[in-house]
């Protein structure tokens, strides 16, 4: 396994691995850039087939979050801590300790906060062993959950790609097809019920669909059609790599709008969008809102004014996104890249 020349390694600042037989722990810390701030993205806890896929994952959400970062406009860099499910049974409690501890060996040049598999408890364990952890629920300046704030920014980024593209004011009317009604997913879910928006939804999890068809009246498919249902908005809240070569022709929607992290299996999948006539809105940019709550907390005083204006911000980013694209005819997704590089450079 090379770290160099892995295919998404972009000159990161560092990369850390450590490893605690007693715990089965074994991760990988990724620093892409602290050049906004010390570094700044989720811990995912996840099966993965080998050291060199979860290295690759690493890699490509670190940077992904520094680009995420500096255009939220906030005065965080771009990392991403990455631990591999034991095969083997193991202890929580000791496996997310020997994490905390790793954390903070990295000395704050990586500064943690929740992703897929991990939970408020995990992160109080970590908390334990490291000040560099944010979104917690309790303590100084704690910010909890960024679930709800990241669908809060991904809702306003639906309300400007719907404007942008037919020129409708709000969501009301509107279908959203949803893949993943998790911590995110579910909340977006209520806040387009609550606009008048209909649902269609998706998930591996029958109890979250069964709920949100109670509650929200929501129409569901199973996970391998969702992505082409006859909806104005497919959006993307599982995992990354849902729009690639297969899911692609069958897409409906004219919008493309989720949480989920690395939505395009590759970046080439962007100019299909472009020439399919769908507005891709550029993950990185419409999901920032959980991470921009988190850097209120990082500041040591939250303050959620500061927090709203910075979620608000997507509006303005991504029809700056898409101006752009419209005028060089270029890719949502390379447009959005170009601009982060700009910023970081
Ligand atoms: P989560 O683990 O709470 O939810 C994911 C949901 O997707 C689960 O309910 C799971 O059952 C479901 N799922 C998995 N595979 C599926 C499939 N093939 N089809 C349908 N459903 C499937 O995660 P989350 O916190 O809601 O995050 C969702 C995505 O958004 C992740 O990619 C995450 O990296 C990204 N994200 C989350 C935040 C945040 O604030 N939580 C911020 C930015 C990005």
């Amino acid at each position: 396994m090379s770290i160099f020349s892995n295919q998404e390694f972009d000159n990161h600042e560092g990369v850390y691995s450590f490893s605690d037989p007693s715990s089965l722990m074994r991760c990988f810390i990724a620093v892409h850039s602290t050049k906004m701030g010390p570094a700044s993205g989720g811990t995912r806890f996840w099966t993965y087939v080998s050291d060199e896929e979860a290295l690759t994952d690493a890699l490509r959400l670190s940077k992904a979050m520094s680009y995420k970062n500096a255009l939220a406009g906030i005065p965080l860099g771009g990392g991403k801590g990455v631990i591999m499910r034991p095969e083997e049974s193991f202890n929580r409690k000791d496996l997310f300790t020997a994490y905390g501890k790793a954390i903070d060996k990295v000395g704050g040049r990586y500064i943690t906060a929740e992703d897929v598999g991990v939970s408020p408890e995990d992160m109080q364990t970590i908390k334990a062993e490291t000040h560099y952890v944010a979104g917690l629920e309790e303590g100084i300046a704690a910010s909890g959950d960024p679930s709800p704030h990241t669908a809060d920014g991904i809702l306003r980024g639906m309300e400007e790609a719907v404007k942008y593209k037919i020129g409708v004011e709000g969501l009301g009317g509107i279908t959203v097809a949803i893949q993943g009604l998790g911590h995110v997913g579910y909340d977006l879910a209520r806040r387009l019920h609550n606009v008048g928006a209909h649902l269609i939804v998706s998930d591996l999890n029958k109890y979250l669909t069964k709920k949100a068809k109670e509650e929200f009246n929501a129409t569901i498919v199973s996970t391998e059609k969702i992505h082409a249902q006859e909806a104005d908005i497919f959006s993307p809240c599982a995992l990354g790599g849902s729009i690639n070569s297969d899911t692609l022709p069958d897409i409906q929607a004219y919008i493309i709008a989720g949480a989920a992290n690395n939505q395009l299996f590759d970046n080439s999948v962007g100019l299909k969008l472009l020439k399919q006539g769908i507005l891709y809105c550029p993950d990185y940019v419409i999901n920032a809102g959980g991470i921009i709550n988190v850097a209120s907390e990082i500041s040591g005083c939250y303050d959620l004014t500061w927090v709203d204006g910075k979620i608000d911000k997507i509006r303005s980013n991504l029809k700056e996104v898409f101006e752009k694209s419209a005028r060089s005819r270029t890719p949502t997704n390379e447009v959005a890249d170009s601009m982060a590089r700009e910023m970081l450079r």
